[in-house]
């Protein structure tokens, strides 16, 4: 079974806009789906609606078996995010963010696990540093590791090279490949072909709210 299953979704805002029309999509557990699309074509949308967090006007999203709408709660508790917007207490250590990020979501403290997630995102050394010490590109592996905190099965993330130079994109990129080498399921959003063929295993183009198609990397390679 999918790890997620969306169908029919669509949304439209108060405000009349068409952000998302009809996507039928599955995601695998174990996959890396990049969507690639032009700014406004409704990825963030859709990242939203499959974490809960906007309502669908159509069509439904299910992670792990579970309605995002009707059963958030359970839905939620195997989703990651790591949104566009991003805020974050300068003055916390990185250790004591990603505990703070687990309470959150109810689970017992288990610094083992955390240890664990620092280890796999090379921050192990730097669990009692202040995040304002850290770089650019350590900062946003905290943002990752905090989207991991609870243990969730899929982790989003969004545009998570916007605004930054290509040395900290290429380590991005590194970043995401060692997370598939660990099995996490990961769906990203981007505008560069370049690197949804760089990260993903399976590529979605969505463009004005429509998913005009899904190709393996290799397919899409060849295409393009
Ligand atoms: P992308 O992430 O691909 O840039 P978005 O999902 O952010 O696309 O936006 C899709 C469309 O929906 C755009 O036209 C955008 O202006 C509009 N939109 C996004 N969020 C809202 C909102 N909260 N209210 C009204 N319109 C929105
Ligand atoms: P600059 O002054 O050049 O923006 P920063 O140290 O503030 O330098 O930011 C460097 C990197 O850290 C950027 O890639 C930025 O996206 C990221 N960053 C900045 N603020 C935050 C934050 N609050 N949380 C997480 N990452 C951040």
């Amino acid at each position: 079974q999918p790890i997620i299953e969306v169908r029919d979704l669509s949304k439209t805002y108060a405000s009349g806009t068409v952000a998302l029309t009809d996507v039928t999509l599955d995601i695998h557990q174990g996959e890396i789906l990049a969507l690639l699309g032009p700014n406004g074509a409704g990825k963030t949308t859709f990242i939203s609606i499959t974490c809960g967090l906007v309502t669908p006007t159509g069509g439904t999203v299910r992670v792990g078996g579970h309605d995002v709408v009707r059963d958030y709660r359970a839905a939620r508790s195997l989703i990651g995010l790591v949104p566009q917007e991003i805020s974050v207490e300068m003055f916390e250590t990185v250790i004591n963010t990603v505990r703070f990020s687990r309470g959150l979501y109810g689970k017992a403290p288990d610094d083992a696990y955390l240890e664990g997630v620092l280890k796999s995102l090379a921050l192990y050394d730097k669990r009692d540093a202040k995040l304002m010490e850290l770089s650019g590109g350590m900062k946003r592996r905290v943002l990752i590791a905090k989207a991991l905190s609870h243990g969730p099965k899929v982790l989003f993330l969004d545009e998570p090279t916007a605004g930054v130079d290509v040395n900290l994109r290429r380590e991005m990129w590194g970043v995401v490949r060692r997370l598939r080498e660990e099995g996490v399921t990961v769906i990203l959003t981007t505008h560069y072909l370049e690197e949804a063929e760089e990260m993903a295993d399976r590529v979605g183009v969505i463009d004005r709210g429509r998913l005009m198609l899904v190709r393996d990397k290799a397919e899409l390679m060849h295409e393009f």
